[in-house]
Parts: structure tokens; C-alpha cells; sequence
């Protein structure tokens, strides 16, 4: 595969790991309980795109949802970090949505099969342009929100998070070694909610000082 570069770093796209049912209304709008450690689950790369691209709804589904996440992405190689040092290995944070066939999903879960035909499909990772975790007062309060055609759909900001960003990165890598370029989809507030052909989806960060544009084929 060609190598992919993280818009605003200069960090090549590796691993996409992201976290399910990570805010509290969140799971319970999908009646899931609520996680006592985290919900784990990757995407591959072949999902990934940018601002302006356009999201395809795969022929499979008839119920592809938007969830808008902050997404972190990994500066360096690590293993077994300690959440005190976690912050050291952020090399941006930026907005993503991670687009999921809830009908697949859905039948997945019912059958206790993995999730990743749901979560995976080209161009379910649309990813903005990541800026330095200092230009955030506080990783602990970002607000994070989604439109679709102008009207919000989503709001909520990371101080909701079960876990918190540096605790997901010494969680993930308790498990997995962590390298530069891989990504973490944080997961969503509440708000999901299906596309059709034609949206218009903007999500943003902050004071709108990160922004992600994509539209529905
Ligand atoms: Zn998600």
C-alpha cells in the first residue's frame, strides 16, 4: 500500500485502532452496557481518507451511521506506557468519524461475531488535519461536535470520555506496541444517526480550531 502521510505532521498512517462505547449516553442510546475496561476494535487503512472526500455507502448496508470522534495520533514507538507519560507520545489530535453499517453491526453483535466488515468499509475513517495537543488548553475538555447538512447532530466534549485519552494510550499499549503514525478513534457521544446520499457532514473540534468536511455519495 502506499504510504499515507497524516494530514498536518508529518507522521505516515499505520494501525487505526479506535474504542467502542467510550461516553456513557452513548452506549445507553444503543442499549449496550457500559464498559469496565475498553472496548477495543481496528479499522484498516483501506478506510482512511481526508477532508473532502466523498463517503461511500457500501451496497451491503442500508443503515451506515456517523460517529464523530477525536482522534489521537502516536508520535512514537511505545510499550506499556504509564499513563503519566502518555502525553509525550501525541504527535496531534484531530477530528474523525467513524462510519459504521449499524445493520451489519447490529447482526454482528447478535451473533457474537467482530465487528470489522461493519466499521471497515473504504472510506468509513475520513480523518481532518491534525494540530498540536498544546494548542488545546485542556485534552480533558475539547469539545467535539458533527452537523449534517447544517443542522448538529452531535455535541460533546472529551471530559465525558469513560476513559480518557492518555488512559487509552497506556491501555492500548499494555497490548499492542504503539508506532508512530497510528491512529486512535476515541470513540463518540451520543447523536448517531443514519446518512443518505447527498449529506453534507461537517464535524469539528474546539472552538471550530479543527474542522473535517466530507459529503455522501
Ligand atoms: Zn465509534
Amino acid at each position: 500500500m502506499n504510504e499515507i502521510t497524516i494530514p498536518g505532521t508529518d507522521l505516515t498512517a499505520k494501525s487505526i485502532y479506535c474504542i467502542g462505547r467510550n461516553y456513557i449516553e452513548h452506549a445507553k442510546e444503543l442499549n449496550n452496557p457500559v464498559p469496565s475496561s475498553p472496548l477495543v476494535f481496528l479499522k484498516p487503512q483501506s478506510a482512511l481518507c481526508f477532508d473532502g472526500s466523498e463517503i461511500i455507502i457500501p451496497e451491503q448496508s442500508s443503515d451506515v451511521h456517523h460517529e464523530v470522534e477525536i482522534v489521537v495520533a502516536i508520535s512514537k514507538k511505545g510499550k506499556n506506557i504509564p499513563e503519566n507519560d502518555a502525553h509525550n507520545f501525541i504527535g496531534g489530535i484531530g477530528v474523525g468519524i467513524d462510519f459504521t453499517a449499524r445493520d451489519i453491526q447490529q447482526r454482528a453483535k447478535e451473533s457474537g461475531h467482530p465487528w470489522s466488515v461493519a466499521k471497515g468499509f473504504d472510506t468509513f475513517a475520513p480523518v481532518s488535519r491534525f494540530i498540536h495537543a498544546s494548542e488545546f488548553e485542556d485534552l480533558g475538555y475539547i469539545n467535539v461536535d458533527l452537523s449534517v447538512n447544517g443542522v448538529n447532530r452531535q455535541s460533546g466534549n472529551s471530559s465525558q470520555m469513560i476513559f480518557s485519552i492518555n488512559y487509552l494510550i497506556s491501555y492500548l499499549s499494555s497490548i499492542f506496541t504503539l508506532y508512530p503514525g497510528d491512529l486512535i478513534f476515541t470513540g463518540t457521544p451520543s447523536g448517531v444517526s443514519r446518512v443518505i446520499s447527498g449529506d453534507q457532514i461537517s464535524a469539528t473540534l474546539g472552538e471550530k480550531l479543527v474542522t473535517l468536511s466530507v459529503s455522501v455519495k
